[in-house]
């Protein structure tokens, strides 16, 4: 039986509804409700209005006895019998909307999945009564009439059309009858959700089986191994916290395969068996089906929740967590917004990850709303990660995160020796050699493979070259719309933006001077494949990046052939840092660990140690001990060394000092505003005025406009500015002003992204 919200008895009489739509205008509109909708108008329910000329879906946000609105329109119609978001999630959505300066509207349409929020296809006609037939005097019907009015009344919740007209031996006539006089609705929704499935094949050895909901009643099961010590001491922590349950985060800040993942299935356990749910959170959760099936193995029925996943199939989803049927989800960072029944747990895993800030508006973060939905429900969040974010560790300094360390790895080996290679003066002592590989670094793979073992080399830069120039002239060639160089990709043939797409043959002579002189530069993932083909010319190898992996299936078979030792070195970008667990890598090469230290972008040096830590992690996890080389032209530079011990917090160390005078997180906060427009004297225009608007605003630090360092892109002109300030409200405050605000341009699209990530 569906569950009644107390909101509908309490709002039967309040004649006004406040509206959320879709549309970047944070406000809620005022519709009046018309006496037939009393009853359904509730918080979370989606409702037909009039808007402008025509008619537009929105969301109900509240009930109100006053209307701001002196002519307020009525609300045409209900589209939900229960509401598509609960209170909490309501309130969760509002808080979303309120922080990142977007609309309700647009929060809920980025949050509920396009076939959730919409009647799909395969919706079928349901029947309910309609609230005068449901409370009192029956209204007057044919024999068959009154049969369905009674089997609906005794049912006491809609049914599919379907059921009832097999339940009363009707036809649809009757029901039609009973529709016109207004004593039941027929509306479409989907099918009534399937009965439990079984839990889906596992990608990994299948252990010995479990019920999907064993966890629930029986006893805690043991792990296949005995917990160490730092982990029994972490469980214990958050478990107090689940059995309060209470609101507190924990960084569970282990190094890599220290045993992290054990740590989340014991406590998503102790929340199951308490009868609660579990979030896990993941980012770019296509990179990681090893760690998917983790959860599977041990429980049975996990929910995936993913951008990629087909609509029939997250609507599915959603049913069986909605039902409480699956009580564990894994999803991307907007599984945050997942109706989840009686959360009782959130983990954020590998918390440092970039990919938890979405780059569309609402521009939320996982990490923090994570955070956020953990102390509105009153339950724990974990933000487990070997490299954590100086955010992250500045609230364990100060005492807002309750911080948890897995020092040690643990499995046999501990963490791998990191060498760094100067290729500044290599030992060969005759300066700089040539290549991409420097000896030491060609020696180790030739030994690595001779052995037996597994190798993984780092580029982070896919193509073949990335720098196309006339050694002639010195032209370069660029793309036409964007403000960035063109990289040759030498098997598709043709040189390639990586921004925007734009794609041409790669030229015969330079464009400029028609010199026949073009030259490549800046090697990147391709190129090096070809390279080690020569180094190594009977060991088979494999390529991870965005040209090879052009699918899920594509990504999940070069990962399969590598942990099957199929192919034995794996080259890549960042893709092949991410928690790949494969027994086999003694060896792991960093080709050029100076590619992203020297962005424009106060985060480079962070990113930099955060990404070597990562990826050296992958090296030494099974019997045998892992090496790491490092190849950098400034082996100097504290992120390098930092990376080397192994030890972000040494990073932020070296780093805290600059961050706090120039006002940078964790020691101040920032938005960014970015104007684009296809005329630059238009995006600058903008931009000024939206500097003026906020002037006054007190202690605010202005930085720009100026150019942003991707200066042109698709065709259009960016400007930027930053905002700083050390307290988040004046921030906020201006924040708001501009995005409320109109361009001085109209064709000028102006963003206001609060706490970025990206810079550029
Ligand atoms: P992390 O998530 O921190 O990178 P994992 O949870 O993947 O680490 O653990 C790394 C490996 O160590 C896994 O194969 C896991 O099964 C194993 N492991 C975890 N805890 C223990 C333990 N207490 N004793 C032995 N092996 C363990
Ligand atoms: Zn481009």
């Amino acid at each position: 039986m569906p569950k009644r919200y107390p909101e509908r008895c309490i709002v039967h009489s309040v004649p006004f509804a406040r509206v959320a739509l879709a549309i970047p205008v944070r406000e809620l509109f005022d519709y009046r409700v018309p006496e037939a909708l009393a009853a359904s108008v509730v918080p979370g329910a989606r409702v037909r209005v009039p808007f402008g000329r025509g008619v537009r879906i929105g969301y109900c946000v509240e009930r109100d006895a006053e209307c701001r609105h002196p002519q307020p329109k009525d609300i045409a119609a209900v589209l939900d019998d229960e509401p598509l978001l609960d209170g909490a999630l309501l309130r969760f959505v509002q808080w979303t909307a309120d922080y990142y300066l977007a609309s309700v509207g647009e929060v809920i349409e980025s949050a509920i999945p396009k076939s959730i929020r919409e009647a799909a296809p395969k919706d079928v006609p349901w029947v309910r009564l309609s609230a005068a037939a449901a409370s009192d005097s029956p209204p007057r019907a044919s024999a068959a009439g009154a049969r369905i009015l009674r089997h609906l009344r005794e049912r006491g919740a809609p049914a599919p059309l379907a059921d009832v007209l097999d339940a009363c031996a009707a036809t649809r006539a009757p029901l039609r009858t009973l529709a016109r006089r207004g004593a039941v609705e027929i509306y479409r929704a989907p099918q009534a959700p399937p009965p439990p499935t079984l839990a889906p094949p596992t990608l990994a050895p299948p252990l010995p089986p479990r019920a999907a909901h064993a966890s629930i009643v029986a006893p805690l099961a043991a792990p296949p191994f005995a917990l160490n010590a730092d982990q029994e001491r972490a469980i214990a922590e958050i478990r107090a916290a689940i059995a309060a349950p209470r609101y507190e985060t924990f960084l569970l800040f282990g190094v890599t395969g220290s045993g992290k993942t054990e740590v989340y299935l014991q406590c998503i356990e102790t929340a199951l068996a308490r009868g609660r749910s579990a979030l896990v959170l993941l980012p770019e959760i296509a990179l990681t089906p090893q760690t998917v099936a983790r959860f599977r193995e041990r429980f049975g029925a996990v929910a995936v929740l993913h951008s990629l996943l087909p609509a029939g199939e997250r609507s599915r989803e959603y049913a069986r967590l909605r039902a409480g049927e699956v009580r564990v989800a894994v999803g991307a960072r907007s599984a945050l917004f997942a109706p989840l029944r009686d959360l009782g747990v959130i983990v954020v895993d590998e918390s440092h990850d970039a990919s938890y800030k979405q780059e569309s508006t609402p521009r939320y973060h996982g990490r923090d709303l994570a955070t956020v939905r953990a102390m509105q429900l009153g339950i724990p969040c974990i933000l487990g990660s070997a490299t954590p974010a100086m955010e992250s560790l500045a609230n364990a300094r100060r005492g807002a995160f309750t911080l948890l360390m897995l020092p040690a790895r643990a499995t046999a080996h501990s963490l791998p020796s990191i060498e760094v290679i100067d290729r500044r003066r290599e030992e060969t002592g005759r300066g700089p050699q040539p290549g991409l590989l420097s000896p030491r670094l060609a020696e180790c793979l030739r030994e690595t493979v001779r052995d037996g073992g597994q190798a993984i080399l780092l580029l982070n830069r896919r193509g073949f070259a990335r720098h196309i120039h006339c050694d002639s002239c010195g032209f370069v060639l660029r793309c036409p719309e964007c403000d960035i160089s063109l990289t040759y990709h030498k098997r598709a043939g043709h040189v390639l933006c990586h921004y925007c797409g734009h794609a041409a043959p790669f030229p015969a002579a330079c464009p400029e001077c028609g010199a026949n002189a073009i030259r490549r530069a800046h090697a990147g993932t391709e190129r090096i494949e070809e390279v080690l083909a020569r180094l190594l010319p009977d060991t088979p190898i494999g390529r991870l990046d965005r040209d090879t992996a052009t699918s899920r299936d594509r990504l999940e078979e070069i990962l399969r052939q590598f942990r099957a030792g199929a192919t034995r070195v794996l080259v890549g970008t960042q893709m092949v840092a991410k928690g790949h667990d494969i027994p086999e890598v003694t060896l792991v090469g960093v080709i050029d660990a100076d590619i992203s230290l020297h962005l424009p972008d106060f985060r480079a040096a962070e990113r930099t140690a955060q990404l070597l830590c990562q990826v050296a992690g992958r090296a030494g996890r099974g019997a045998r001990a892992g090496r790491v080389l490092v190849q950098t032209r400034t082996p100097e530079h504290y992120a390098i060394e930092a990376a080397r011990r192994q030890d972000m917090e040494y990073l932020f160390e070296r780093e805290a000092a600059t961050r706090q005078l120039l006002c940078y997180p964790p020691f101040g906060h920032l938005v960014r505003v970015l104007c684009e427009d296809g005329r630059e004297e238009r995006a600058e225009r903008s931009a000024r005025q939206a500097r003026d608007a906020v002037r006054s605003v007190p202690e605010l630090k202005i930085l720009g406009p100026v150019p942003a360092p991707l200066g042109r892109l698709r065709g259009r002109y960016r400007v930027h500015m930053l905002l700083k300030g050390r307290e988040r409200a004046p921030l906020h405050h201006a924040a708001g002003i501009i995005a409320d605000g109109k361009p001085a341009d109209s064709t000028t699209r102006v963003t206001v992204d609060i706490d970025p990530q990206n810079l550029m």
